[in-house]
């Protein structure tokens, strides 16, 4: 078989630090995908939210060719005449006033804990390398040193110490237990407005209007890392939106790259980006002309199709009919526009299971957490399409496993 012999390859030749759904992509369309053998499938994961412009857009694709034409790298040693457009494009679709660019999602959060910090030594003041910034329960904020070092999830942090010190965690969706873990050393709180890996975890209505407001009466930073919640994936541009709780960093990764290129960006306002000085930070990569064009298109495709607005109304379909499925094995069905969890009570074992039988059927998921089955499929979603998944989903949700 020729799935096989491609896994296989992977198995001998890659470190297993990931355990992939056997099945062989080699190619993708807006939803859809083909394995090998030439079967279709419909993405249901958008690669963690990457996709949410659907596969191989052609806008997006369009102009990653025109810039491939031009030039690709110049490093930050010289200015390009994309970046800048980029830029321009981004701090006023967000509505902040500067934009930092880098690659993945973690050198963004690094990023966004690096700019933190240096404003609060010299700008609020704390004692020089004394500071702290306050993290959730549950979090996911990448796999870096740092970004492990206050992830509560044993595997994520098993064997890679001594850890970053310098943060406190306390428990997700509990306003009340941030007010009490701020002292005068704190500097920031870096919280997701839903924690995807986490399992999609919603917290509590009004909980980022008060993490907000906590901020401001404490004069700390409000950093929301919006790496798999922006971009329209919850029904509005930012999840932020919800509440109107706009944090002083924003955190974005994923989908700005249009799904065909890494794209993130750390964004503040002058008052907080202004601690960043020439030499402070950077990367080769970040910032790349390819990257600019690639991130103006996606952001562009999210307007000019509303993408947000689409998240919302397929979501809210999609959540309704998945709600409407008789299933002893579902213990809850939860989500936020396009960002949807179905927890399979623990008596099932894990979730991992239901997405192997969706795999066969056609529908891609992953199992988050043990205990979730994520559907995130991209934005660009038709109700048809929706209904062709529910199918399946309906399928191996009802029947004895
Ligand atoms: C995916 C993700 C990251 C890490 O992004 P990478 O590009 O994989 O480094 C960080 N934060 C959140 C909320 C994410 O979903």
């Amino acid at each position: 078989m020729l799935s096989r012999s491609f896994m296989e390859l992977e198995d001998t030749y890659g470190a297993h630090n990931y355990k992939p759904i056997p099945v062989v992509i080699e190619r993708g369309e807006g939803v859809w995908v083909w394995d090998v053998e030439g079967r279709r499938y419909i993405d249901m994961l958008s690669s963690y939210s990457a996709l949410n412009h659907g596969h191989r857009h052609p806008k997006i694709l369009k102009a990653l060719k025109m810039q491939l034409e031009r030039v690709t790298l110049t490093s930050r040693a010289f200015y390009n005449d994309m970046l800048g457009r980029f830029e321009k494009k981004l701090a006023e679709t967000a509505g902040y006033d500067k934009v930092l660019p880098m690659n993945t999602g973690v050198e963004a959060v690094e990023t966004a804990l690096k700019i933190a910090r240096k404003w609060g030594y010299h700008k609020k003041g704390v004692p020089k390398y004394e500071g702290n910034i306050i993290a959730a329960s549950g979090n996911f904020h990448g796999r870096t040193i740092t970004a492990i070092s206050f992830s509560t999830e044993p595997q994520y942090k098993n064997g890679f110490g001594p850890f970053t010190p310098g943060f406190k965690i306390v428990p997700y969706g509990d306003a009340k237990a941030v007010e009490g873990a701020i002292d005068e050393k704190t500097i920031a709180m870096i919280v997701e407005p839903i924690q995807g890996e986490g399992g999609v975890v919603l917290p509590p209505e009004g909980y980022l209007k008060q993490l907000r407001e906590i901020a401001d009466q404490n004069g700390i930073l409000l950093i929301f890392d919006e790496i798999q919640t922006g971009l329209g994936r919850t029904g509005k541009l930012f999840a932020w939106q919800w509440e109107d709780a706009r944090p002083d960093i924003l955190v974005l990764g994923k989908a700005l790259g249009g799904g065909v290129y890494p794209v993130s960006a750390v964004l503040a306002d002058n008052s907080v980006m202004e601690v960043m000085t020439p030499g402070d930070h950077g990367s080769t990569f970040g910032g790349n002309p390819l990257a600019a064009a690639v991130g103006i298109a996606a952001l562009e495709v999210l307007e000019e199709e509303e993408l947000p607005a689409r998240a919302r109304e397929q979501g809210e379909y999609f959540i309704a009919k998945l709600r409407e499925i008789k299933s002893e094995y579902v213990k809850e069905v939860r989500g936020k526009g396009l960002l949807i969890g179905v927890e399979i009570k623990p008596e099932y074992g894990s979730a991992r299971r239901f997405c192997e039988k969706l795999a066969k059927l056609g529908v891609l998921s992953k199992e988050t957490h043990e205990q979730v089955i994520r559907f995130a499929p991209p934005l660009v979603i038709k109700c048809e399409e929706i209904d062709w998944a529910l199918e399946r989903i309906e399928r191996v949700l009802a029947e004895a496993l």
